[in-house]
């Protein structure tokens, strides 16, 4: 994460890291005004979208890893709530208006301090527009994802873990973190 150099708040160069009194951690201070900028994590939000037993995933046209695919996912705006995010981005990303059925799955990127929320939804239009951000955007069954071409594991387990569901017809909650893909059941 880019350390900024100036105080957002006075504009002078005179940032740098101090615990500050009574703090857990050392926080960027400004010395000119004592602004304390706080960091804390990012969440991204998404969606797993499934009709008829496809499943609907984009192709990235950005970076990171473009040309590679993954379920529809971007970092919440500020005044969003976390549903409108996710469907907002399935929105830009896929050109498809989706209603959301349940929360799935919650995993930490601890080494890169992000949280991503996904849940279940259902398709109720597909218009065929979709964002700059997107360069494809397909509904595949099982057996034709291009499971080497998702380039996040966790992203893999999800989709992995959510086939295996629909055909049992039941569906769990996950939490978990990235690395080591270990998840958490909650019943
Ligand atoms: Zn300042």
């Amino acid at each position: 994460m880019p350390i900024p150099r100036f105080c957002p708040q006075c504009g002078a160069n005179c940032l740098s890291r101090q615990q500050p009194a009574g703090d857990t951690h050392a926080r960027l201070t400004c010395a000119a005004c004592n602004y304390i900028h706080y960091e804390n994590p990012k969440i991204i939000t998404g969606c797993i979208i499934e009709q008829e037993g496809k499943y609907l995933l984009c192709q990235r046209a950005i970076e990171p890893r473009p040309g590679t695919w993954t379920l529809p996912a971007g970092f919440m705006e500020n005044g969003e709530t976390t549903e409108e995010a996710a469907l907002r981005e399935v929105w830009e990303e896929t050109g498809v208006r989706a209603d959301i059925v349940s929360p799935y799955s919650i995993f930490s990127v601890p080494k890169i301090s992000e949280v991503y929320i996904i849940f279940r939804a259902v398709p109720i239009e597909i218009t065929g527009s979709f964002g700059p951000e997107t360069l494809d955007y397909k509904f595949f069954a099982p057996q034709d994802i291009p499971w080497e071409n998702i380039y996040y594991p966790a992203i893999r387990q999800i989709l992995e873990r959510y086939i295996e569901e629909r055909l049992a017809g039941v569906y769990g909650i996950y939490v978990g973190n990235d690395d080591t893909g270990k998840v958490h059941f909650i019943r």
